[in-house]
């Protein structure tokens, strides 16, 4: 098939390289320090100056796969140091967004290294468009591989070193089931409807959920002992039976613990989103979501009863708890 005239415009910017983006600080060794304890790194080369001095390095060396790190923007988006560039490097992809190519997901972040970097050292980078691949149909959808590379170099008097590079690759594309008009002639919605996330259900969780599409809550029980168990699992944690039967409880009970989600928002739920740990009479913990109750009224110990609700046209119901008068 021929290509689309459009992307004519896209691949001219291949090869193009974007401005310089300069790190805020020097090569500093807080951030490498608080790296490590983040990352769970604990290499004295990067953090133990007495002992990095005992090395080849003669002193503490940045761990190198903290390269991206130094020349991030910091909390506030686009909020670069003075002298980066304002030049956006993703441009190509707003403009397959504007040719219904909406759907993104990255596929490959591969960071190469020249040399380690050392404190006092400062970073900026520049972005290539490196490629645009031909049209490709995934499983996703059909669109577009592009892969930007950012080649990392350190600021010196005799001219600038190149420390690494990172080839960032993304999938452009049309997602492979767009959302069908709700009736002919409809234009078609401009945000797609999003699914709540399945549970993975396997032969020791499957009786719970027929028991909530059936309007029961269903709780796992021990054969061997008689104890109740929640979430379920193949094996009693008291006397290590394998035997085992579900039984259908009241479905009341009280608020041990709660949160309530403010952000992000994530589609299809809705904001602030409660969820509560309530403690079922039967002496069992579930985590569900809670209902017909604002947000500053839950509190421990409050009484619940559990509802169950039908979400995606039927294909998944779930218990959820509203609270009951005492
Ligand atoms: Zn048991």
């Amino acid at each position: 098939m021929a290509e689309q005239e459009w992307m004519s415009e896209v691949r001219a910017k291949v090869g193009r390289e974007y401005g310089r983006v300069y790190a805020w600080d020097e090569v500093n060794a807080p951030m490498i320090r608080q790296w490590c304890e983040v990352m769970g790194v604990d290499n004295p080369l990067y953090t133990d100056p007495a002992f990095a001095a005992t090395t080849e390095h003669g002193g503490i060396v940045a761990p190198p796969a903290m390269l991206q790190a130094w020349c991030l923007e910091g909390l506030h988006m686009n909020n670069y140091p003075p002298g980066s560039t304002s030049e956006n490097p993703y441009e190509v992809l707003k403009l397959m967004e504007a040719h219904g190519y909406g759907s993104v997901v990255a596929v490959n972040s591969d960071l190469s290294f020249e040399r380690y970097v050392k404190p006092g050292e400062r970073l900026y980078y520049t972005t290539r468009l490196d490629a645009v691949g031909e049209e490709k149909t995934t499983a996703l959808g059909t669109g577009y591989f592009v892969t930007l590379v950012m080649s990392f170099f350190s600021e010196k008097p005799a001219g600038d070193e190149k420390v690494g590079s990172l080839l960032f690759r993304v999938f452009k594309f049309r997602p492979a089931n767009p959302v069908k008009p709700a009736k002919e002639g409809d234009a078609a919605p401009a945000v797609p409807k999003y699914k709540r996330a399945k549970p993975g259900i396997s032969d020791d969780t499957r009786f719970f959920w027929d028991g909530c599409k059936a309007g029961k809550l269903l709780i796992q029980r021990c054969t061997g002992c008689g104890t109740l168990r929640h979430p379920p699992g193949p094996v009693c944690v008291k006397c290590h039976s394998f035997e085992w039967d579900s039984v259908e409880v009241a479905g009341t009970g009280a608020i041990h613990s709660f949160v309530v989600m403010h952000y992000p928002e994530v589609p299809p739920f809705d904001y602030p989103n409660p969820i509560g740990l309530i403690d079922l009479d039967e002496g069992v913990r579930l985590v569900a979501g809670l209902v017909g109750v604002k947000r500053d009224e839950i509190r421990i110990g409050q009484r619940v009863k559990v509802e169950f609700n039908s979400f995606d046209d039927g294909e998944l119901t779930l218990p959820q708890f509203r609270p009951v008068e005492p």
